[in-house]
């Protein structure tokens, strides 16, 4: 029960803070030792997740290590492209309103192969097969706006632009999120992930 009482007395900036600071540790390839034995038993009567992410299913982003937190403290949800869609703000809306999580973090990732294809659909006329399609039409408009974007490349400005929209959606996102978003019982942010460097940026 500790962990619930923990959970309570935290603000959405502390477990952003948290998350930081696990996030530092990770890059700096410098983890808290994990037992993962210890509090298994204690978990199986429930859990108290901190935060949901929404995070691209890429097998390079590992939430719960980019983050370095422990099993049971981040409500992880992933989807090729990090997009909302109605299962994942479902699953979103679970994690906040019936498990407690505080902070909402939208985490793209560089290189992303869900935004590659989306430029590439609409640049190159490229033709996907079965459900990709879908997918992409989530993320297009994110390139669209990252188009008008004179610096940097279109794939990286995509990534940004993507990350944005989904935070956006959610803070809208009716009637849960959005609520709770605008009687800062939670937060949202978006961020990206660095393969390379293991650094999330903040966005
Ligand atoms: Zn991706």
């Amino acid at each position: 029960m500790a962990s619930r009482r923990k959970t309570i007395a935290m603000s959405p900036a502390a477990v952003l803070k948290r998350l930081q600071d696990g996030n530092a540790r990770y890059a700096a390839n410098q983890p808290n030792e994990k037992d993962f034995s210890a509090g298994r038993a204690a978990r199986a009567t429930a859990q108290y997740p901190v935060a949901a992410i929404l995070s691209c299913a890429d097998s390079r982003v590992v939430p719960d290590l980019v983050f370095d937190q422990e099993s049971g403290d981040l409500f992880v949800v992933r989807v090729a492209g990090n997009i909302v869609t109605t299962d994942l703000l479902a699953s979103i809306e679970y994690g906040v309103e019936f498990l407690g999580a505080l902070l909402i973090v939208v985490l793209g990732h560089s290189s992303c192969g869900a935004v590659d294809a989306a430029i590439k659909v609409m640049k190159e006329d490229a033709q996907l097969p079965g459900h990709l399609p879908d997918l992409i039409r989530a993320i297009k408009p994110a390139v669209v706006t990252a188009e008008k974007n004179p610096s940097g490349t279109l794939l990286d400005n995509a990534i940004v632009e993507n990350v944005r929209r989904q935070v956006a959606a959610l803070k809208r996102a009716s009637p849960i999120i959005g609520r709770d978003y605008a009687s800062n019982k939670i937060d949202i942010v978006g961020g990206v992930y660095d393969i390379a460097t293991g650094k999330v940026t903040l966005i």
